[in-house]
């Protein structure tokens, strides 16, 4: 492997993804400024023109903030790579890092180092988007405490799971030889379900409140619907969502026996109970499709093609002075591998979105097929719409944006998928 055609690859592909995404930004942003007049058709009997237009600014308010980050995330992208950022980190921390605390705690100061250089990039960004952004549409309801104490909780964690994770993948692939990528892949999987499996009950309580679900008939018709679709979850909750954003949500959470069904208390405020019902029918149909196991196999398919390349690149010098990185001669260079190939691993990936996207909304359209044979199909198409003007989505996306990105289909193609529309 040539480094220079390394880099030539490098470059090309990150310009062209990053093309592709201002493009499409832009479509997006003219198509939904040139509808911003008149609520389409369809919802002209169901949807305020007000309402119409505070989503079109949502969303371009959001479209004009997104070519910011897009920017910015491609100049950082650049500054790591080509531009030296990593190598300067590296050279400095085998420096004066690797004599004291040697080649374990060098590694592990380099993965520190480049994951809290990210996240103070980000953090005004996400302080911006947050305090301005939504708080200009009314969705925001965080106080700066809060997100303060947000923004700790997350590093702690963060550190608490990801060092030792980061220590065993490293000890991995030092000690276990050529195959070190199907051993490191195992302990991925293995630390992957032991989240899914303490996140209900360990990890999203940091962050929220969670309390039984208190309203009776609303909790006898839910277990009515799922003793229905034969489903056993170990309770039903009610999230404090409206401590942080008015945004609602309904979702399961947990793996095998201790599934969870948790309701935001902003979804129950707004929808009536056959509503609720009919949104809880549709989570069901994900789980009765088996979706949220063919996407949990297909993410770990992915994750050992990655680890699978990275085995072969880690060798390769080319593959760090192609990307502006000299690999080390004192020091072993995996964890400098780790963090090079996720920092140029993005652009590549990019060019798969709209696939994941189409299939995405194929499960969309099965679970509302499902709710609406387990539920009321009127109620789930009433729900949509209520959601989708509380979220202040836009009805009028622009078909290339929404065909390439959109993990749901756009609303009028949803509706008009269920029975209950004719
Ligand atoms: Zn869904």
């Amino acid at each position: 492997m040539q480094a220079l055609h390394v880099s030539l690859v490098f470059a090309a592909v990150l310009l062209a993804a990053l093309a592709t995404q201002f493009w499409l930004a832009t479509r997006q942003m003219r198509h939904v400024a040139a509808h911003r007049g008149e609520v389409p058709a369809p919802f002209a009997a169901t949807v305020p023109l007000a309402a119409h237009q505070r989503a079109a600014d949502y969303t371009l308010a959001k479209g004009r903030f997104g070519l910011l980050t897009l920017a910015l995330g491609g100049a950082v992208t650049l500054g790591w790579t080509l531009l030296g950022g990593l190598d300067l980190l590296n050279s400095t921390l085998v420096d004066h890092v690797l004599p004291a605390w040697g080649p374990m705690g060098y590694q592990l100061a380099l993965l520190a180092a480049v994951v809290l250089v990210g996240m103070l990039i980000d953090l005004p960004f996400e302080a911006w988007a947050t305090f301005r952004l939504e708080q200009r549409f009314g969705f925001n309801r965080t106080t700066a405490g809060l997100w303060w104490a947000d923004q700790a909780k997350g590093l702690l964690l963060a550190a608490l799971l990801g060092l030792p994770l980061a220590a065993l993948v490293l000890w991995i692939m030092r000690a276990s030889g050529g195959l070190w990528w199907l051993w490191a892949w195992l302990a991925l999987v293995a630390f992957q379900l032991l989240l899914m499996v303490i996140y209900p009950t360990v990890i999203a309580p940091l962050f929220n409140k969670f309390q039984p679900l208190q309203d009776e008939s609303l909790k006898a018709r839910v277990q009515a619907l799922m003793a229905r679709c034969g489903f056993a979850a170990k309770g039903l909750f009610v999230m404090d969502g409206s401590r942080r954003s008015a945004h609602a949500n309904a979702y399961f959470t947990g793996l095998g026996a201790a599934k969870r069904v948790v309701f935001f208390d902003t979804l129950l405020a707004r929808l009536s109970p056959d509503e609720v019902e009919a949104v809880l029918a549709h989570e069901l149909g994900h789980f009765r499709h088996r979706h949220v196991l063919k996407r949990l196999a297909g993410s770990f398919a992915l994750t050992l093609a990655g680890l699978a390349l990275l085995g072969w690149l880690a060798q390769q010098s080319g593959f760090y002075r192609g990307l502006g990185v000299e690999p080390n001669i004192a020091a072993p260079n995996d964890a400098l591998a780790l963090v090079l190939f996720t920092m140029a691993l993005p652009p590549f990936t990019f060019f798969v979105t709209p696939l994941l996207a189409q299939l995405s909304r194929r499960h969309e359209f099965e679970a509302d097929a499902y709710a609406c044979a387990q539920a009321d199909g009127r109620a789930l198409a009433g729900a949509l719409l209520k959601l989708h003007e509380d979220n202040a989505s836009t009805l009028t996306p622009d078909p290339v944006y929404a065909r390439f990105y959109y993990s749901h289909p756009p609303a009028s193609e949803r509706l008009a998928a269920l029975p209950s529309a004719a």
